[in-house]
């Protein structure tokens, strides 16, 4: 018996499903979101919610140029002609048109950043800003009670009460005294949360990975579509040797949907999967994911068991973050990523022979493959911050908060290891002390010069931009000079997975033959990475999630992915289509 009939059935709300679904259904296709958890938004919720996108109408407002031949040059440069290129080519083309799209036909809408560099800025084809777009903030009572379905942000990113802050709020929030301007943005910020939570009982700004889902809910609100929460996909279904639909799993019991146009699989990969872990991540493998725990593969485990093949991953199977990991008793533990505290001036990291393996300034990703390299084989794949005292008062270090976080409970915990002198800190954590000593004097030496003779932190404009401009000469280096010292394990933690379903450049997934299965799409990371396991830049999922929900939902539609100006514009041909 079928319970219901759409046109395309979509499985997972993240930042993936939600696209496909505001794309589909404002091209008029009815469509059905499932979500499985009791939360719309999964790890895009959680995540910085930056989108990498090349040559969009928002560079253009920012006053940026680029172009889709300048973008071509620089993943053909990350990519050393490894890459997957009708794949890139498909990306390049589609995330103008879909961009411009949510900005002028939805309330999607985002900036781009004038500086936020790609992340070899040394490529040909580069930027120093513009391709990663952020959302913008929404203020959450325009979503009225849909507010209470977005998955909130994790507690360890927000400040004191839940309060939303976003990374240029940071310093003038722990400093407010420093400057009229940020006193009056502490005191509108704490006085604004302090508000929400009074009439609200929640915070009531929405930043980053939160204003993104929460601007595709309103935008779909307003199409007459909401998710099904609680809903998963369990079987997909098949008709004359093509997705008919699916059945759902739901609270009152099995559901059979009858999708006309397929079902969209967008479950967001594999990174909380152990068992996946271990089988697709080949020789890079880890227990570390900072992903939201529901990105157990389903859709993975769904298209295989329809004959689907895998592709991608091919530089790494996953895309990474150091993470630090806290033990709590009778509590889940913590995994947090270190995502600036690196490049900030008077950190290192070292493995366990006291010496520097990496430029610590550089991408989360590359930092961890590095991790990755400098390990042989069969020990532990980990590293340790190092700082002294002064640094983790002005930066913080991971968990710990700059400014007022207490130490000792952290101390306590075994989160963060202490010594008088660099020997007894090395000797606490398992380093080698002398290498360790003979590391930091050559540090501090080059930090004085301002010029990092082992691996150029703060030598590109990525490093400089995550560092501190008041130090100089150089904003990435400062000595790490008065005891007590500091540090903090860390781990390559998944912040994504690169391997997923092949797919073809409309998102179709393909049989082990490398054949479109009729009726069923991929997208987000259950789609294996265009970059095929390459980082190159901010937003590198969600960018590709986004350009591939519009490719789906354009061939599901029959319609034209248009890259000329109309479609720049939001106006979408309506004639043209590719046939199924
Ligand atoms: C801390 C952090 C910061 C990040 N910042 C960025 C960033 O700024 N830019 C960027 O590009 N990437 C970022 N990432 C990575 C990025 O968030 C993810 O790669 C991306 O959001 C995944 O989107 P998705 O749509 O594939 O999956 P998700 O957003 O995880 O959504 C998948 C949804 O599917 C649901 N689901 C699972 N199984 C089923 C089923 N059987 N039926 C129905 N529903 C199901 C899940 O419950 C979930 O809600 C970050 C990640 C982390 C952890």
């Amino acid at each position: 018996m079928i319970d219901n009939d759409v046109d395309l059935l979509i499985a997972g709300s993240g930042g993936g499903g939600l696209a496909t679904a505001l794309f589909a259904s404002s091209f008029g296709l009815k469509v059905m979101i499932c979500e499985k958890s009791r939360y719309v938004g999964g790890t895009t919720a959680i995540s910085g919610g930056s989108a990498w996108a090349i040559a969009t109408v928002q560079e253009e407002q920012a006053g940026l140029q680029d172009s889709i031949e300048t973008g071509r040059r620089y993943l053909d440069a990350m990519g050393e002609g490894h890459g997957s290129g009708e794949m890139q080519d498909a990306f390049l083309e589609a995330a103008p048109a879909a961009f411009a799209f949510l900005q002028h036909q939805t309330d999607v809408t985002f900036t781009a950043p004038r500086i936020h560099p790609d992340y070899y800025p040394h490529l040909p084809g580069t930027t120093t800003g513009g391709r990663n777009l952020g959302p913008d903030t929404l203020d959450g009572r325009r979503l009225g009670s849909l507010i209470n379905l977005v998955r909130p942000p994790r507690p360890e990113f927000t400040g004191p009460f839940g309060m939303a802050v976003a990374r240029s709020e940071i310093s003038d929030l722990v400093r407010p005294w420093r400057s009229i301007r940020a006193f009056r943005l502490a005191t509108r910020a704490v006085l604004g949360h302090a508000w929400a939570l009074l009439f609200h009982r929640r915070a009531m700004r929405l930043l980053m990975g939160n204003a993104l889902i929460g601007r595709l809910l309103l935008s779909l609100a307003a199409r007459g579509v909401t998710p099904a929460l609680e809903t998963s996909v369990a079987r997909l279904w098949v008709e004359n040797g093509q997705i008919a639909g699916a059945v759902l799993r739901t609270k009152t019991g099995e559901k059979h949907v009858r999708a006309r146009q397929g079902v969209v699989l967008a479950t967001g990969g594999f990174a909380a999967n152990a068992d996946m872990r271990q089988s697709m991540l080949g020789s890079l493998q880890t227990d570390h994911f900072v992903t939201f725990e529901g990105a157990a593969g389903d859709g993975i485990v769904l298209a295989r068991a329809v004959g689907a093949g895998l592709a991608g991953g091919s530089a790494s199977a996953g895309l990474w973050m150091p993470a630090s990991i806290l033990r709590r008793q009778g509590k889940r533990d913590i995994t947090f990523p270190h995502l600036r505290d690196r490049a900030k001036p008077g950190l290192i990291a070292v493995g366990s022979d006291g010496r520097r393996f990496v430029n610590e300034a550089n991408s989360y990703h590359d930092v961890c493959l590095a991790m990755f390299r400098s390990k042989k084989h069969g020990e532990t794949v980990e590293a340790h911050l190092i700082c002294d005292h002064a640094f983790i008062r002005e930066f913080g270090l991971g968990l710990i908060r700059p400014f007022w976080s207490r130490l000792r409970p952290f101390i306590a915990s075994g989160y963060l290891a202490k010594g008088r002198t660099l020997a007894e800190l090395a000797r606490k954590i398992g380093v080698d002390p002398e290498g360790l000593q003979a590391t930091v004097a050559r540090h501090n030496a080059d930090a004085v010069s301002g010029t990092d003779t082992e691996f150029a932190k703060g030598g590109s404009a990525l490093n400089r931009l995550n560092g501190d401009e008041r130090f100089k000469p150089n904003p990435c280096l400062a000595p790490i000079g008065k005891a007590p010292f500091y540090a903090v394990r860390v781990v390559p933690a998944l912040l994504a997975t690169a391997r997923g379903l092949a797919t073809d450049t409309e998102a179709r997934v393909l049989d082990q033959n490398r054949r479109p299965i009729k009726g069923l799409y991929a997208v987000g990371n259950d789609m294996a990475s265009v970059f095929d396991g390459h980082y190159p830049g901010p937003g590198a999922t969600i960018g590709p999630a986004i350009a591939f929900a519009w490719r789906a939902a354009c061939h599901a539609a029959k319609r034209d992915v248009a890259t000329d100006r109309a479609a720049q514009n939001g106006i979408v041909r309506e004639t043209e289509h590719h046939g199924l």
